[in-house]
């Protein structure tokens, strides 16, 4: 048997293009259009093409987008401040701070001065807790996992009563995914195990899995034995295991691997997301999605 291929790269083209619509008809009906705002701190160049990406999907998608560089040696007030000067602006309905920040400046201190109905990334706590609750509460789901969910849901897989194991217990990947899939509702009403590095016998809870998401950053961790047939494996590590000379750019470009043995575990899944083009593509289409909910959230017509 060889599996479903749930590719990131396909779903991303069609949310953002739903995206594209719904912002053109909010623009005629409300003459609004979403804010988006990232604050980049120094010259870091990954971080750099992380912003840049962002911003040329957000101007993509029809967004007001702002990409606000401030030098390394800003001090922690004056990033503050900046933060401030964006929760009140009425044109802003996302604000993102791309970390790593500088070692002055207190990370947690400013993710959490960030207004938690602009956190389109979802991790102040406040959204966490709104998570947690579930339902109506939440706001922005944090966009990895809820581009995890979105995979599963739009490639047509059953979560209600499903045995879903998570490994990894990350708070941006691994808590969050499962606390999302054991939520009453549709996409979720799941039956959630999580398993980490303290778990006695990770072959065995994986071999349970009807959805198996794996999020360790470890290359090939799940080996095909694993995997139950027919299954759904979602495959979130990224891992850069070598380099290679591209053939299209000619430039030195990483070689990405999964957590999961892919070329086997494809004989056996029923549905299986590849390394890349599966999750990757998601994170930054599900951003776009929680800025344009944002506004929606704003004119009150969510
Ligand atoms: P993380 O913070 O390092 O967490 C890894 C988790 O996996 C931890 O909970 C760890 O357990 C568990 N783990 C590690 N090795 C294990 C093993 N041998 N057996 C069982 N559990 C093990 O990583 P993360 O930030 O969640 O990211 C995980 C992977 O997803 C990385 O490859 C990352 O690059 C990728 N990622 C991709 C995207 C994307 O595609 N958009 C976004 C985020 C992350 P303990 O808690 O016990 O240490």
């Amino acid at each position: 048997m060889t599996a479903t291929l749930i590719k990131g790269t396909d779903i991303r083209e069609e949310i953002l293009e739903e995206i594209t619509a719904e912002v053109s008809e909010i623009k005629e009906k409300h003459g609004a259009v979403p804010g988006l705002v990232t604050i980049l701190v120094g010259e870091n160049p990954a971080s750099l093409s992380y912003v840049t990406l962002k911003i040329k999907t957000a101007h993509r998608v029809g967004f007001h987008e702002i990409q606000d560089t401030r030098p390394a040696d800003i001090s922690e007030k004056d990033l503050l401040e900046l933060i401030n000067r964006y929760n009140n602006d009425d044109q802003i309905h996302g604000i993102l701070v791309q970390l790593p920040l500088p070692r002055h400046i207190n990370e947690k201190k400013v993710l959490n001065a960030i207004d938690p109905d602009k956190d389109v990334d979802g991790f102040h706590p406040v959204n966490v807790g709104r998570l947690m609750i579930g339902g109506s509460e939440v706001k922005f789901p944090p966009c990895t996992p809820a581009g995890i969910q979105e995979m599963i849901v739009r490639a047509g897989v059953e979560t209600s009563g499903a045995e879903v194991v998570v490994v990894g217990r990350s708070n941006i990947v691994g808590k969050p995914i499962a606390n999302m899939m054991l939520q009453k509702g549709p996409g979720a009403d799941s039956t959630v195990t999580v398993v980490h590095t303290r778990t006695r016998d990770l072959a065995s809870h994986c071999k349970r899995a009807d959805i198996l998401i794996v999020a360790a950053g470890v290359p090939g961790l799940v080996k095909p034995e694993w995997i139950k047939p027919g299954s759904c494996v979602i495959d979130v590590g990224v891992n850069r295991v070598g380099e290679k000379v591209s053939e299209k750019t000619g430039k030195t470009v990483s070689i990405l691997r999964g957590d999961v043995d892919f070329d086997a575990a494809k004989e056996i899944a029923g549905y299986i997301t590849p390394v890349p083009g599966g999750v990757g593509p998601m994170t930054i289409t599900m951003l776009m999605k929680n800025t344009l909910k944002s506004l929606k959230f704003s004119l009150g017509i969510s």
